[in-house]
Formats: C-alpha cells, structure tokens, sequence
C-alpha cells in the first residue's frame, strides 16, 4: 500500500473510525433515480500514513459486497474484487 499524497508505504495499523458521537465519513453516490435513495456507505476503518498523515478510509466488507450491487449507471462497477480484512491485516482476492 502507497500513500497518494507522498508516496510512502509506511502506515499505521488499520484502526476503527470512531467519531464518538459525530458523523462518520461516507460515501454518497447520486440517487438512481428520482424515487429511490441515494447509495451510502459508511467508511468503517482507517490507516494513517506515517509520513505525512494522510488517512485512507475503507468500507467494511459486507459495505464493500453492497458497493457491488450499486447501478452500473453510478459509474462503480469498475470495483476490486478484493479487501482488507482487518483481522488477519491482509487484502483477500475474491473470485
Ligand atoms: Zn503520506
């Protein structure tokens, strides 16, 4: 994993986003279509980069296999099959 910012690969452990009360970041697509609700998707955990301290979010998975079924019309389907688990702290390939 490389920071965007500067290039590092240093990171942090992946850690949980807690706003303790606050609005946690996500993601908010436009509404498919006039009656239907905008895709949201919460971003679950975060690593910071130890360089310059940028933070990259994730979803978690289950929001990641829900990100999937987002209208190709969206323009997301171009998605990984792939993600972080951050229990073994390793990207998992899916087929
Ligand atoms: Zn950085």
């Amino acid at each position: 994993m490389r920071c965007n910012i500067c290039d590092s690969d240093r990171f942090s452990p992946l850690a949980q986003v807690s706003y303790h009360g606050h609005v946690s970041p996500r993601l908010e697509f436009r509404k498919p279509g006039r009656f239907q609700n905008r895709p949201t998707f919460a971003a679950a955990f975060a690593r910071a980069c130890l360089d310059c301290g940028a933070i990259v979010y994730f979803v978690s998975q289950p929001e990641l296999l829900r990100l999937a079924e987002v209208p190709d019309e969206l323009g997301v389907t171009n998605y990984s099959r792939r993600y972080f688990d951050e229990e073994t702290d390793a990207w998992i390939e899916e087929e």
